[in-house]
């Protein structure tokens, strides 16, 4: 979008820098503009850290002193004591700058991530959104970017915490016992052998566990969708039972998780009990054999209990981060999809359209689809012609609107719009000049004014009311008590279908678009909302390019040609006249939907 300006931080993970199979690498590439952040945090982290790190050091020193006894034996504690009441003045301080780091680097990861989602979901094609469902990637957005940030702060608390230990025990030892230091080695091999038994199961079940509560959401959703109808057919038993199913899956997947993390955990804790009890033992045969000194004994121990720990810690980060590389693959699945509408560097459509659309002998099959939807589409629109498509149901009708909205690619021929192929331009600079009145009209939790304005910042309230009046809508919004400002709910259930209509019709009007593109609503509206409706629709097309899937007799006598589509193919066209007295296909489609209709 902003080429001129730096790239956001966020466009980094668009550009094919997010790789779902290298979990680990691209979990990295998450902080790349956050770098010395981190290192400056795990800098503060192991200063912060140093007074627990340390303490089995001064405890050992504290209890040679002791057990050697001597008069400078308690000057000798003050001074360890003094040495380690200034390692423990720093930490808050210090603790909570490295929070403060921490989080601002996570939060900024969060952040960024999400925008590289939206951003990429407001790039792919509608074909992409015909393979997933809206609440699966909703689950994405929210609860997989959640899993990621989680994974992050587990690595920085417990894993780094881990890695400490490990790293300062092994120093420790080895300076002071290197023998010891063997035996500390032997645990690690005995956490990555931990590791390799357990890896798939964790992979495999993270991955159902997924899978399910995406499966979980796209349910719920649909329920809440579906409620109305439900209720009015009596089938809440039916429904409840549905999702109550899908709960269960749930519960028994998320029982053979729970089961198998604590499996792992418990197993890793016996195996690491046993060494340390090893450790034990062995240290007391070394005292008794004056290898070592009894402080040394101590403090073998401690650190022996503290590397113990920190291995299990470490493994502990593991089921996160099976299920982190997990929630990365799932992003990918939107971060990495192919479907993406390719406009950057493309020339933009001349503004204002002049608003001639051919289409040269298009063809169209749907990727799934069994049998080709148009074939061999020849039609020349010429600009501020109004052409009526009709056919029945799955005659391709919507299907050649889409491919005019540049929805789709044509699979055969090219559309022209004014004399370019539309596969050469920017669609975005040409879908800016159209007005799109679809089957069924969306609105969203707003005000009746930004649902008309939808986008567009400088309205002012002559245009909005002249819209409005165009749109038969104005007496309606008179009679709200709160006029403009009405609040339309999430679904818009105070509106009548024709007034919903009309709604979509004002949104096209306001923004006194080139080219208007329109399939009509199906149902069936009474004679008032009819009328109200036509006369909109005048407005609308009147001096406008219009291409309109028609349902309606009286929508069709407005059209200067009718284009009859029957399995995807032009059979016919012309002005209705014309269409009627050949007494072919559009006559047949006439008496079926009622002729009085057609004479009225
Ligand atoms: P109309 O709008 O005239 O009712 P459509 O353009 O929706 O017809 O559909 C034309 C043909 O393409 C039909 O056979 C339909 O089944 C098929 N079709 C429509 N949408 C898809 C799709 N997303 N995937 C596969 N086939 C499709
Ligand atoms: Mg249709």
């Amino acid at each position: 979008m902003n080429a001129s300006a730096q790239p956001a931080p966020w466009e980094k993970l668009l550009d094919g820098r997010f790789d779902s199979k290298r979990p680990g690498r691209t979990l990295w590439g998450l902080f790349a503009d956050q770098r010395g952040r981190v290192a400056l945090a795990v800098l503060l982290y192991i200063i912060k850290q140093s007074p627990s790190s340390l303490l089995p050091l001064a405890v050992g020193m504290i209890v040679d002193a002791l057990t050697n006894g001597g008069d400078g034996a308690f000057r000798h504690i003050l001074a360890i004591a003094g040495v380690y009441f200034l390692l423990l003045l720093q930490n808050p301080l210090v603790h909570t700058t490295f929070v403060r780091l921490m989080s601002g680097a996570l939060r900024h990861m969060q952040f960024n991530l999400r925008s590289a989602l939206v951003e990429r979901l407001q790039e792919l094609s509608i074909t992409f959104y015909e393979e997933k469902q809206t609440s699966a990637l909703q689950t994405k957005l929210l609860r997989d970017v959640d899993a990621i940030d989680g994974l992050c702060r587990h690595l920085m608390h417990t894993g780094l915490n881990g890695l400490l230990v490990i790293t300062y025990v092994t120093i420790i030892a080895l300076i002071k016992q290197p023998l010891l230091a063997v035996y500390f080695l032997v645990t690690v091999p005995a956490g990555v052998a931990l590791l390799k038994i357990f890896d798939r199961r964790f992979k495999e079940q993270y991955k159902a566990m997924r899978v399910e509560t995406e499966q979980m959401n796209i349910r719920v959703g649909e329920m809440l969708q579906m409620l109305p109808v439900t209720r009015a057919h009596g089938l809440e038993d039916f429904e409840t039972r549905g999702v109550r199913s899908v709960f269960e899956r749930i519960r028994e997947r998320g029982l053979q998780v729970d089961t198998l993390t604590e499996f792992f955990a418990s197993s890793s804790w016996f195996t690491f009990m046993l060494f340390q009890l090893a450790c034990l033992v062995f240290s007391a045969w070394l005292v008794v054999h004056h290898r070592i000194t009894v402080g040394d004994a101590v403090m073998y121990h401690t650190y022996f209990g503290m590397l113990i720990g920190a291995v299990q810690q470490f493994l502990s980060v593991f089921p996160a981060l099976a299920q982190g590389a997990d929630a990365v693959r799932s992003l990918g699945e939107v971060l990495e999809a192919e479907h993406i509408e390719h406009n950057d560097g493309k020339p933009a459509a001349t503004d204002p359209l002049r608003g001639e659309i051919i289409f040269d002998h298009v063809g169209f099959s749907y990727p799934r689809g069994r049998e080709v939807a148009l074939t061999n589409i020849s039609l020349h629109v010429r600009a501020g012609e109004t052409i009526a498509f009709v056919g029945e149901s799955g005659a391709g009708k919507s299907t050649l609107v889409n491919l005019a909205i540049g929805f789709r690619q044509p699979t055969a021929g090219k559309i022209l719009l004014d004399g370019r192929d539309l596969r050469e331009l920017d669609l975005r600079t040409y879908r800016r000049q159209i007005g799109v009145v679809p089957q069924t009209t969306l609105l969203f939790n707003g005000s009746l004014r930004e649902n008309v304005t939808y986008g567009l910042d400088h309205v002012t309230d002559d245009t909005l009311w002249q819209v409005l009046a165009d749109a038969n809508l104005a007496t309606f919004v008179r009679s709200l008590p709160q006029g403009l400002n009405t609040p339309l709910g999430e679904s818009g259930t105070m509106l009548s279908g024709g007034q919903r209509q009309r709604l979509a019709i004002a949104r096209a009007l306001v923004r006194n678009p080139r080219l208007v593109i329109l399939d009509e609503a199906t149902s069936a509206l009474d004679t008032e909302s009819e009328r109200l409706v036509q006369e909109a629709l005048v407005r609308l097309t009147k001096g406008r390019t219009t291409l309109i899937v028609a349902h309606r007799f009286s929508t069709i006598r407005h059209a200067h040609r009718i284009v009859v589509l029957h399995k995807g193919a032009i059979v016919e066209q012309g002005t209705q006249d014309e269409l009627l007295a050949r007494n072919g296909q559009f006559s047949r489609l006439a008496r079926l939907q009622g002729v009085q209709q057609l004479h009225a």
